[in-house]
């Protein structure tokens, strides 16, 4: 191992401790959303005082509802903050980056499912827990330490880096499509999402939309001449199971993902409905997540879900006359495969987290095709950016007792400063 290699693994272990306390004081913030903007204040701060000339901005509507990429959102951008710092280098030989993360938490659920309260983050046994530990704020405080343990050893990328702290990664991706908007580019984004430090090459898309049906409220003595509107979403729910066993038979699989037996999950993610226990409900509304794959025209894949929704909703008499309406809200994003970029980038920057990852584990970078999405595809799809997703070993994201694996995160950082200085170049401070 080379003098500078073992220096820049050395200054990751010194800085370790500090690294893991910002880690707890970041997950200590309910960054849910809507709630972002203190998580992303401290984070600013942070950055700002190390001196990067920090760039922090609410995310409008109006500015990117046009972009290829744009979600559509029900309500407001009330305190969507998206925060970027830029480092500026002074000889700008080596390639730039992007370090993206994103500061948004999924909701956590009943509370006493938890062990411990959720922004009430403690470490265990090598473990962090909390929500948002590991999805993906453990990450986030990678990008960031990764850099400053090659401040450490008094050196710097010798290329601009952009470190982007981004709202909306879990509804949407309208704050990574922001950045875009923005003016941020670089010639490869790295995103630490917990993936057990392999890399992603290939990661489907999500469509969310909701299903809004009325039935005919009358008192339940009468119900014969009301129709409930939540039963009515049986066999609606049962013809979207029908085209999900469709979408995942190995003739219709993306060649990526032929080796998984069900790629695409439908999920029905909530449904609400009906007043009152005596009354037929009048009315119901469940929210639906569907996946597809890279390279699946979105338009198409719509079209055939709608289908689906309409062709179920003609066999039933009362339907038949009142349609289903489907509202999209939320992800309407598209599949992105690393391999599909054709340009020299792509496979340099491959090969330089390879060696970094070897040199850190001692083993070769396995890179698996996940069944979720990420904000990868904004920088890969719509700018040409390759978009490496790389992070650290986390269990239970989404779920409850979110955990991040400690010592994952450490070579993982390792690995992340090792990438910059074979990526960006190094030059002193
Ligand atoms: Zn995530």
């Amino acid at each position: 191992m080379g003098n500078l290699t073992s220096q820049i693994m050395t200054a990751v272990d010194k800085l370790y401790d500090e690294q893991v306390s910002f880690l707890s004081e970041l997950t200590r913030y309910p960054s849910t959303r809507g709630n972002e903007q203190s998580a992303q204040m401290f984070v600013a701060d942070h950055l700002k005082d190390r001196g990067y000339e920090t760039d922090v901005w609410n995310v409008e509507i109006e500015d990117i509802a046009h972009l290829p990429g744009f979600s559509p959102v029900l309500g407001d951008y009330e305190n969507a903050l998206n925060v970027v710092a830029t480092h500026k280098s002074r000889s700008s030989t080596g390639k730039s980056l992007i370090l993206n993360g994103h500061i948004d938490v999924v909701p956590v659920g009943p509370l006493e499912m938890w062990n411990a309260p959720p922004f009430e983050p403690y470490c265990d046994d090598g473990w962090m827990y909390g929500r948002g530990a590991g999805d993906m704020k453990a990450g986030l405080a990678a990008n960031i330490f990764a850099l400053e343990a090659l401040r450490e050893i008094g050196m710097q990328p010798a290329s601009d880096i952009y470190i982007q702290s981004v709202v909306e990664e879990e509804c949407t991706g309208n704050g990574a499509l922001a950045c875009l908007q923005r003016g941020y580019r670089a010639d490869a984004a790295l995103i630490p999402e917990p993936f057990s430090e392999r890399l992603v090459h290939a990661q489907i898309g999500v469509i969310w939309f909701q299903v809004h049906l009325k039935g005919i409220p009358v008192h339940v003595s009468e119900a014969g001449s009301g129709y409930n509107a939540i039963e009515a979403s049986i066999p609606l729910i049962s013809a979207l199971r029908d085209l999900e066993r469709n979408w995942n038979t190995q003739e219709r699989k993306h060649p990526l993902y032929h080796h998984l037996d069900h790629p695409l999950n439908l999920n029905i993610g909530r449904i609400e409905g009906g007043d009152w226990p005596s009354s037929v409900p009048a009315w119901c509304c469940f929210d639906v997540r569907m996946a597809v794959y890279p390279g699946q025209d979105l338009d198409a894949a719509r079209a055939e879900l709608e289908d689906c929704i309409y062709g179920a909703a003609k066999q039933d008499p009362f339907l038949s006359k009142n349609q289903p309406e489907i509202v999209y809200h939320g992800f309407l994003a598209e599949g992105y495969a690393l391999m599909d970029h054709d340009i020299p980038d792509a496979g340099q920057a491959i090969a330089t987290l390879e060696s970094a990852h070897k040199t850190v584990t001692g083993d070769a970078l396995e890179s698996l095709a996940v069944t979720a999405t990420t904000d990868a595809r904004f920088f890969g799809l719509y700018a040409n950016i390759p978009a490496l997703v790389y992070g650290p070993h986390a269990e239970a994201i989404h779920g409850f007792n979110e955990r991040v694996d400690l010592e994952s995160t450490r070579r993982v950082t390792q690995s992340i400063a090792l990438f910059i200085a074979g990526w960006c170049g190094l030059e002193e401070i």
